[in-house]
């Protein structure tokens, strides 16, 4: 589809071109959860969500795979603007009965140099879990610096900058409904 510049938009100093359609999305998170509902059927996973980026893809995902199961919560940080720090820190860790002996289903937003599955997944196997099966909904395998096994991919995205459906930009872009790329002919 054909954009024109008003379908752009601006986060704080930064312009962004429409880059996938929420139709797009939202028909490749059904497909996600029915194969994960088919992975793990009669089973009632933890889904365990990546703050802040990951929260509006597991609202989706969640209800598409018609699971039941419980809701816990992780955040950890290594982005500073639009490049990453590297060190990756935790500031809301998972809560261990959620996940000793339960199916867990990661949701991440993004896979980019891949350090913070790198940092967390050995911290979340110390906690005893059945299961771990990582999803995401972009990963960007020509930034990967370090292997990371990823169970299933939204999209595969060149190693460019985007916002929207819950990535943000310093702050900015979580609550649009579609994923926008960064524009640098601005
Ligand atoms: P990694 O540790 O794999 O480099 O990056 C993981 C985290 O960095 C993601 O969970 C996400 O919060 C952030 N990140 C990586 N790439 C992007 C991007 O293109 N846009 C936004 N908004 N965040 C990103």
């Amino acid at each position: 589809m054909a954009y024109d510049k008003s379908d752009h938009i601006q986060l704080h100093e930064l312009r962004f071109r429409p880059y996938l359609e929420t139709t797009e999305i939202q028909e490749r998170v059904t497909q996600l959860g029915q194969e994960l509902r088919q992975r793990l059927y009669g089973k009632k996973p933890t889904y365990l969500v990546m703050l802040k980026g990951a929260f509006m893809f597991a609202a989706d995902l969640m209800r598409a795979t018609r699971l039941h199961g419980e809701v816990c919560f992780v955040r950890t940080s290594s982005y500073e603007g639009t490049e990453s720090g590297g060190t990756v820190r935790m500031h809301l860790a998972p809560e261990p009965d959620l996940v000793k002996d339960r199916d867990v289903v990661l949701i991440e937003d993004i896979v980019d140099s891949g350090l913070t599955m790198q940092a967390f997944l050995p911290e979340l196997e110390k906690l005893g879990p059945s299961s771990v099966t990582l999803v995401t909904l972009l990963h960007k395998p020509e930034a990967q610096q370090v292997p990371v096994k990823i169970d299933l991919v939204g999209f595969t995205i060149p190693p460019k900058f985007v916002v929207g459906y819950g990535l943000d930009y310093d702050g900015l872009g979580r609550q649009l409904p579609a994923i926008y790329q960064l524009d640098e002919a601005y």
